[in-house]
Parts: C-alpha cells; sequence; structure tokens
C-alpha cells in the first residue's frame, strides 16, 4: 500500500524531466507527511521505474494489461483509478503535461476527488497538504486545500526541482493487473509523431520563441537556429500559430502551453495577457521588439528595443563566440551579405 503516489512519463531518452520534478515533489511531501510513496509509470514499464530510485522513491508499480500496451486514455484512467482505490491512496501527483492536463481531471470526476491543475508550489501546513497555482491569467496565486479524502494535484513542468538523492534507493517493483474490457480502451488506429527528435517546449530549459513580429515562416529559420544554438525549443505566439507558420505544438499562452524554462527570449511578440499567462513564470525573460511601448518588456527582465531582423543575427554571433560554438550557418549567410 502507497498512501502517495506519483505518476510517471517517458519520453525516448528515459524518464521525462517533468516526472522527475513529481518525483522529487512526492518523496519531500511524503517525508513530511511521514507517508509511502509508489511511482506508477504510464508507459514503458519496470526499466523506467528502476529511474525512479535516483529520487529516492523506493517503490514502484507496473500496470500490467495487454490493452494498456498502446497508451489509451480512458484505458489508463480506468485502470488507475482501479489502482488508487486499491492502494487506498490519498495523493496522486503528475506533471502537468499534454497527459496530465488530460488523465488528472477524468481520475479526479471518475474517483470524486479534489483535484488541484498547474500546481506551482506543494507546501505542508499542520500536517496537511497546501497547493499554490496562478489563477485569472497568473495575475493572482491561490493558495488551495483540498478537501476531499483523495486529492489529486498537476504539477506545473519546469517549476519543481528535480533533485536525485546521494545515494540511489534500491526499487521494489510490484503488479497490478486491472480488470479491463476492450470496450472501456480506446483503439488507436494510428500513431502520428509530428516533433520526432524536436525538443519539447515543456522539457525545454532555454525557449527561443517567435510571433507575428517574425512577418512569415520563411523568417523562422532564425528562432530555430537560435534555439539550437542554445540547446534551447522553439516556441510561438498564437499569431504565428493561427497564422499557420508554426504548429500548435509549439504554442505557448492560454491556450496552448503553460511553461517555465530558465530563458526565455521572445522575439516579434507584444506580450498580450494571454501569451504572457503561458510563460511569465520564467525566471530569465529576454524580449525584443521593436516597439518600447510593447507590454512584453513589463515582463522581461532584458529588453532590446529594435527591429529583430537587426538584432538576431548579432546576437547569434556573441552567443556562438561567448559559448565557443560556430555561427550558425543561417546566421553566417545573412552576415557575409551585409
Ligand atoms: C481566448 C484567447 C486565448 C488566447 N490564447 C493565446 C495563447 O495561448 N498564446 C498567445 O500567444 N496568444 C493567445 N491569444 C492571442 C493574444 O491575445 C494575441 O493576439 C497574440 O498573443 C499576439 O501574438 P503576437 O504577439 O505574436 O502578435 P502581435 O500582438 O501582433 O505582436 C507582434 C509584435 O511584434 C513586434 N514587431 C513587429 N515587427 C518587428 C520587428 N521587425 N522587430 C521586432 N519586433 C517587431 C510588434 O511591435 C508587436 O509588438 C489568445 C486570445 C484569446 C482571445
Amino acid at each position: 500500500m502507497a498512501a502517495i503516489l506519483a505518476l510517471v512519463e517517458a519520453d525516448p531518452r528515459g524518464l521525462k524531466r517533468s516526472s522527475c520534478e513529481v518525483l522529487t515533489a512526492a518523496r519531500t511531501v511524503a517525508e513530511q507527511l511521514r507517508s509511502s510513496v509508489a511511482a506508477v509509470a504510464l508507459t514503458g514499464a519496470a526499466e523506467l521505474l528502476e529511474q525512479a530510485a535516483l529520487y529516492g522513491v523506493s517503490e514502484g508499480i507496473v500496470l500490467e494489461h495487454e490493452l494498456l500496451e498502446r497508451y489509451s486514455m480512458p484505458g489508463m484512467a480506468a485502470a488507475l483509478a482501479q489502482l488508487i482505490e486499491h492502494e487506498q491512496a490519498h495523493i496522486v501527483l503528475m506533471a502537468a503535461t499534454a497527459r496530465g492536463k488530460e488523465l488528472m481531471p477524468r481520475l479526479a470526476a471518475k474517483l470524486r476527488a479534489g483535484y488541484a491543475p498547474d500546481c506551482v508550489e506543494l507546501l505542508v501546513h499542520d500536517g496537511q497538504l497546501l497547493a499554490r497555482r496562478p489563477i485569472y491569467a497568473g495575475k493572482v496565486i491561490a493558495t488551495v486545500r483540498l478537501r476531499t479524502a483523495l486529492h489529486l494535484y498537476a504539477l506545473r513542468p519546469n517549476v519543481f526541482t528535480a533533485r536525485p538523492v546521494e545515494k540511489p534507493v534500491s526499487m521494489v517493483l510490484r503488479r497490478f493487473r486491472p480488470h479491463l474490457s476492450p470496450g472501456e480502451c480506446s483503439a488507436v488506429v494510428r500513431e502520428v509523431l509530428r516533433s520526432e527528435g524536436k525538443l519539447d517546449v515543456l522539457e525545454a530549459d532555454i525557449i527561443v520563441s517567435g510571433g507575428r513580429g517574425m512577418r512569415g515562416p520563411e523568417h523562422f529559420w532564425m528562432v530555430e537556429e537560435l534555439a539550437q544554438l542554445l540547446g534551447g525549443a522553439v516556441g510561438a505566439s498564437r499569431a504565428a500559430v493561427d497564422a499557420g507558420w508554426r504548429p500548435h505544438s509549439e504554442q505557448i499562452g492560454q491556450t496552448g502551453k503553460t511553461v517555465s524554462p530558465t530563458l526565455y527570449i521572445a522575439c516579434g511578440i507584444s506580450g498580450a495577457i494571454q501569451h504572457l499567462a503561458g510563460m511569465s513564470s520564467s525566471k530569465v525573460i529576454v524580449a525584443i521588439n521593436k516597439d518600447p511601448e510593447a507590454p512584453i518588456f513589463k515582463v522581461a527582465d532584458y529588453g532590446v528595443v529594435g527591429d529583430l531582423f537587426d538584432v538576431l543575427p548579432r546576437l547569434a554571433v556573441k552567443l556562438a563566440h561567448f559559448l565557443g560554438k560556430p555561427v550558425p550557418e543561417g546566421f553566417r549567410r545573412v552576415l557575409e551579405r551585409n
């Protein structure tokens, strides 16, 4: 039996960074509440859970069912609901990734549990777990106490720190076989990996984003090259996505993804409230905009007032020299032409 369950996901490299953050948060809360904690893998299985031991979680639960061999959200929700009841868990944590945002409300509805989405802090006060989460598009941070017996929390990626323990513990694996019928699980007809090999904005430590100021999809190579130079991911405003310049998976904001990278570089983005809702908790924000009155400058730590078509090539050269890397191809050609 585990009182706290940490639901974890994998990407091709292993445990997702956001899942490592969840494991660290789960271990910390378990220590404070003197509770037991177990990791549950949504995809991948035993090998993935072995990695959870690096974050001090010593118990792993493998869901075993042939209908779960390919990820099915309704099937996974049904399986997890049974597991939570079986474990008599009272706290469930997961990262607020696309899957987390889909799965956790469904679980909450199934189990009549309280649910706090998009948490940026968990704290234990008088033996009770409280969550802090932004509301009103990030204008207010609310402290939430769930009053149900079972609590579900989705943690905003990149806000909690993933802290491996000094001495990894050994992992004890248990297996759980849920009762599932084919009717309960959606059938996966075809899987399309649209951003294969690309770093997702939710996992990235550095994001370079472009907006309408980029003037068209043909100029986004600048954002891509700068992101690649810095080892980061490409983001976009909704204006750039709605215009069909960038895929929706890159959209940052109220109707896109909420990110908190260490560094966010906004290029030609005005800083509408709906965009800020998705990125204003970034640790350092750099804005490049030709309009000195652009609202993005209100949240920026560093602002460059200027034409991004002048600023970005010069920034790329400086950064390349600073990092001891070659100037990216596209920027090099632009500079040779001028
Ligand atoms: C319900 C709802 C949900 C929404 N959700 C989202 C969301 O999730 N994400 C989101 O981003 N938006 C969202 N929006 C849209 C939002 O209100 C803005 O329209 C959008 O963010 C604007 O995108 P932008 O900053 O790229 O474009 P603009 O507002 O047009 O800004 C372009 C900026 O580029 C600058 N610029 C132009 N040329 C240059 C140049 N050469 N060099 C430097 N700077 C230049 C301009 O000065 C300007 O500030 C939502 C809106 C609604 C109503």
